[in-house]
This record gives C-alpha cells, sequence and structure tokens, in this order.
C-alpha cells in the first residue's frame, strides 16, 4: 500500500519476479480494460480520469477472479487493493471463506512533497491520464481520506510493516525484502 507516485507498481513488479508470485495491479488491470474498450473499462474511464476511486463493487467483481486463480497457483502481491475499508473488510471476508490471509501489508512511506515531484516526473514520461496537476491533487486527497485509514486497520491487526520509500528503486527494494525476511522467515 501507498499514495499514487510511492512506487507500488515498481515494487510489486520486482518483489513478484522475486518471489515468483503473481503481481495483481488493480490500475493496470482497469488500464487494460479501458484500451480494450471493455463494457467495464466505458463505465471507469472517466473516474480515473478525474482521480476518483471506481465503486467497490466494480472492483470485487474485477478482482475476485483474478485472486482466485493466484491463490491456486501459490500466492500474489495486491497492489492497489484494498483501497477503501470497505474492500478490506469483504477482502477478508474472501479470504476467510477459502482460509487464506494476508501474510504481510507493506505500506511504502513517502514525503507529500517527493510524492508530487515523482508524479509530475512520470507524468512527463508515461502520459498517464491521469497525471495531469489537478488529477494528481485528487487522488492524493482521495488517498488520504479513503485509504490512510486503511493503516490504522491493518496496524490493528499486526499485519503492518512500514518502509521508508523515499530511497531509489533498488534500496527500497532492499527494504521491503528486509521487511518481509523479518515477519516471514524462510
Ligand atoms: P496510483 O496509486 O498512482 O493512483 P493506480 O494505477 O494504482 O495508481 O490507480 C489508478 C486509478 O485506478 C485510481 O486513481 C482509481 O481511479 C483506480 N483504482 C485503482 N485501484 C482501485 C481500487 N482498489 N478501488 C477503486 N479504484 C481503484
Amino acid at each position: 500500500m501507498g499514495p499514487p507516485g510511492s512506487g507500488k507498481g515498481t515494487q510489486g513488479a520486482l518483489l513478484a519476479k522475486d518471489l515468483g508470485i503473481e503481481h495483481i495491479a488493480v490500475g493496470d488491470l482497469l488500464r487494460a480494460e479501458v484500451d480494450a474498450g471493455t463494457s467495464l473499462g466505458r463505465q471507469v474511464a472517466a473516474t480515473m480520469q478525474a482521480g476518483d476511486l471506481i465503486s467497490d463493487d466494480l472492483i470485487t467483481e474485477l478482482m475476485a477472479p483474478k485472486v482466485t486463480k493466484a491463490a491456486q497457483n501459490g500466492g500474489y502481491i495486491l497492489d492497489g487493493f484494498p483501497r477503501t475499508l470497505m474492500q478490506a473488510v469483504s477482502a477478508r471476508q474472501t479470504a476467510d471463506e477459502f482460509n487464506v490471509d494476508a501474510d504481510i501489508v507493506i505500506w511504502l512511506d513517502v514525503s507529500p512533497q517527493a510524492l508530487i515531484a515523482r508524479l509530475a516526473g512520470r507524468a512527463g514520461e508515461q502520459g498517464r491520464a491521469d497525471d495531469t496537476a489537478e488529477t494528481i491533487s485528487r487522488r492524493l486527497q482521495v488517498y488520504e481520506e479513503a485509504t490512510r485509514p486503511l493503516l490504522d486497520y491493518y496496524q490493528g491487526r499486526g499485519l503492518l510493516a512500514t518502509v521508508d520509500a523515499s530511497g531509489d528503486t533498488s534500496d527500497v527494494h532492499a527494504a521491503v525484502m528486509a521487511a518481509i525476511g523479518q515477519r516471514l522467515p524462510a
């Protein structure tokens, strides 16, 4: 977990490679639906472009089959999910039904100033529709309101590991691996 620009996508991909498990990135899945012009893609495009969250129902519908399949293949890293308390509670219910639980929740902690600088830089490189100045500030606000409260939720469940994510990619990856190693000794 982490705010927009904290490096969830980059770190999720590195971690998946190291651990040999699937990286399920909700934002990427949504962008693929938009690019393919599917019915779901058409429903979410404007909301994403505005920097707002997609409804919990649509997200659950998108995620459930992917997670179930990855669970049968040895595990997964969720990137960008859950992002609301409702999503977290519904994910927990589903996990309980299948008798599985999250091993660790990693929070990528970065100062707001660094986030804004990174997101502005990425806008020039990737041309993501939601990396305009206006949308960036909306996404950061949505993160504070809807997603940050989840940190307390996962802290309370004893799953939260906070990693300083302000350094470069390889430093952050090493810190993430160390956090995992501490919690889940091989
Ligand atoms: P970032 O974390 O940089 O905002 P993502 O690629 O994870 O990037 O998400 C991009 C957009 O996709 C979000 O702004 C939101 O519109 C939508 N989205 C992604 N994950 C979720 C989620 N779990 N619930 C609702 N909307 C989501």
